[in-house]
């Protein structure tokens, strides 16, 4: 079984356990949650864009990644990647990233509501974690693997492959 270990760098106990709940159902990984927290460091952060670069907070957990794993990082900070102005998450070389940033309803003026926020932590790491598995976007846009442009498609989609996908992952 493949092993998944799943870090944060966020006060969401609660979030984080139902994360790796879902992404047992969903991929039937091994996964674990760090009892640390990670900090971002400001090693990755653009002083002109007020945002940190997903891909070097990427970099400095695949040094922290153990061979045989595969890591989901929890965020709380807002992050892009090159060439976007913004980014829910990132997958390479093993690592994946999420940022609950703008996955929180407040982030949009709007109430807290903890199950919509974790519904789309949910979605958000099921889609990285899905890339981790070698899945790529999809046109289905209730299939987790299409690619959020925005928090509506987030919402559009739910956590599970499309069976499309499913079949790759086989
Ligand atoms: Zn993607
Ligand atoms: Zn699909």
């Amino acid at each position: 079984m493949r092993k998944l270990r799943i870090i944060k760098s966020t006060p969401l106990e609660r979030i984080t356990y139902v994360v790796a709940e879902r992404l047992k159902e969903v991929y039937g990984l091994d996964v674990v949650v760090d009892e640390k927290t990670f900090s971002v460091t400001p090693q990755s952060f653009n002083a002109l864009r007020r945002q940190h670069n997903a891909v070097s907070i990427a970099e400095i957990l695949s040094k922290m990644k153990k061979h045989d794993e595969l890591l989901l990082a929890l965020v709380d900070v807002d992050v892009y990647a090159p060439g976007l102005n913004y980014c829910f998450g990132i997958a390479l070389k093993g690592v994946a990233v999420v940022s609950t940033y703008r996955l929180d309803p407040r982030f949009y003026d709007l109430p807290y509501d903890e199950s919509l926020y974790r519904d789309r932590t949910v979605k958000e790491a099921c889609h990285e974690v899905g890339h981790l598995l070698g899945l790529q976007h999809c046109s289905d846009p209730k299939c987790v693997m299409h690619f959020s442009n925005w928090i509506y498609d987030t919402d559009v989609k739910g956590y599970m492959p499309c069976a499309r996908c499913t079949s790759k992952l086989r």
